[in-house]
Order: C-alpha cells, then structure tokens, then sequence
C-alpha cells in the first residue's frame, strides 16, 4: 500500500462527524503540513466550517464541500463579539449541520476554545475537541530553540501578554523568579512593558530574548536580542504580529543549532 492510500483508508475509517455535532479543531501554526490527519479527515466530512483568520487558504481546501463561516478579524473590522460566535455555533448544531469549528494553533490554548466547549456543553451539543499544534511548539522548531534543554531548564513557561496593564495582569515578577524560560503569546503590543516586568522581576538585563512572527508560514521572521534591547529590535526591524516572545537561555540554542544564519540547515 502506498503511504496516499494508507492516509486515504485512515481517513475513511476516520470517526463520523455526525449532524448537530460541532468538532473544535486545531489547524496549527500555518503551514498546512501541520494540521493533523484527523483535522483533515474533520474538514472532509463538515458541511460548514467556521474558521478564524490566518488560517492558510490551501487548509481551506481541505473542506471542498463546506460553506465557509469567517469568524476572524479582517480589513480592520472588530472582530466577532466571543458570545457571537459561541451562538452561531450552537445554531448550527441546531439546524442540523455538520460543523468543523477551525483555530489557529491548538483550540485549547489561548485561543478561546475552552468558551466555545463551555457553550456546546452548556447547550447540550455533542462536541469533540481535535487537537492543533500550537504555534509556540511550531515557532520554537522553526527557529531552532529547544523547548527544554538538560542543563538550562526544568519546565517552560505559556504565558500571555494580553491582560498586561490591565487588573487581570499576570504576576511576571514571580515568573521572573522562577529563571524558567517563557514563551509569551499575544504580547507584541506590551513587549516593552512585559520585557521591563521581567527585569523589575528580578531577570538579568541581557537575558537572550526572541521574537518570532508568523512562524511556519512564508512570511516567518525571527530577531534574537536580550531582555533590554528586544522591543526596540523589534521595532528597527519592524516586526510584527502575530509573534511570540521567547526569553531565556534557551534562545542561545538557535546559534548552536546554526539556525541563525541565512537558510539555516534547512
Ligand atoms: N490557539 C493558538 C493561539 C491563539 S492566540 C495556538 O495554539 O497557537 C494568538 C497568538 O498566537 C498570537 O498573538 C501569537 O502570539 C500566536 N501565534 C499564532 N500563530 C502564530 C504564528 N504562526 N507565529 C507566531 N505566533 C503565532
């Protein structure tokens, strides 16, 4: 058997997405070569797919027959209110269609799938949550920085950066202590306020930072600096969202693995 016929019969044995049920699904970091065989099998099964911005338009595709639901933030238009997007799936589900809900990344992290879940439950609709890889693991691949490395770190920290300054804000001070690495999502517009925490926290000033953005996809960008000097490296090479910040010792991994230079090994 050819490996095509192989992943063909794993799809057709896939489980039955079945009317009124809704599928939370993960398309991961961008490149369609990391959406899962059971995310494909998912999207050739949905007659409607309610999907996020970014998501790559050849991951579209995949769900040939499905009426396409943009749920995502475009042209500068607010995007949909969560509560908004909760009910159109819950409606779907009650109209009797077959729903394949898309996010970027993995549902369940940071990306506001647990709401959603929350909501189907609440409503009394069948849902399954089929995992995504998430873009901190496909950046951190891509620009050649092991998530744990023996001898430099014991545990990696998912943060956010969107409650920063706000009342709900993370104690980054007691992150700061830990002298774990961070990996920081949705932080591009705090970066300097979440760089300057860190380092009130107690983190050296020349501790190695990143920025990757638009990890996997065409457009991957990444600048490696120090916990002082990142935001205005950011901003000189003008970088921007979405993006992850990293800091940490494991960021010096990149040079190692020689990923720091034009092409990379790769
Ligand atoms: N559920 C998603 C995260 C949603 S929050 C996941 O698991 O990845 C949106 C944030 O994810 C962005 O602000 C950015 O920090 C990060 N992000 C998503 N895709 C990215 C990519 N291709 N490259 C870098 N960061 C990305």
């Amino acid at each position: 058997m050819s490996a095509l016929d192989a992943i063909a019969s794993f799809i057709d044995r896939a489980p039955r997405l079945q009317p009124g049920h809704v599928w939370l699904a993960g398309a991961g970091p961008g490149d369609p070569g990391m959406v899962t065989l059971d995310v494909v099998a998912a999207l050739g099964q949905a007659d409607v797919v309610v999907h996020d911005a970014l998501i790559d338009a050849r991951v579209l595709k995949l769900a040939a027959d499905a009426e396409l639901v943009d749920m995502g933030k475009r042209g500068g238009r607010p995007s949909p209110a969560q509560g908004e997007i909760n009910g159109r799936l819950v409606a779907l589900a009650r109209a009797g269609r077959r729903v394949v809900r898309l996010k970027g990344g993995d549902p369940f992290v940071f990306g506001r799938g647990g709401e959603e879940a929350l909501a189907l439950a609440q409503a009394g609709v069948p849902f399954r949550v089929l995992p995504g890889l998430t873009s901190a693991l496909g950046a951190l691949a891509a620009a050649g920085i092991p998530a744990t490395m023996r001898g430099i770190n014991h545990a990696v920290t998912f943060a956010t950066g969107h409650a920063v300054g706000t009342g709900d804000d993370l104690d980054w001070a007691a992150l700061a202590r830990t002298g774990q690495p961070l990996v920081v999502y949705m932080g591009m517009r705090k970066i300097e306020a979440i760089a300057a925490a860190l380092v009130d926290g107690g983190l050296p000033g020349d501790t190695p930072a990143a920025v990757i953005a638009s990890a996997t996809t065409g457009a991957e960008r990444t600048a490696v600096a120090t916990l002082s000097t990142i935001a205005a490296e950011v901003a000189r090479q003008d970088i921007g969202a979405p993006a992850l910040i990293v800091v940490g010792r494991i960021v010096e991994m990149r040079e190692k693995l020689g990923r720091d230079r034009p092409g990379g090994g790769r």
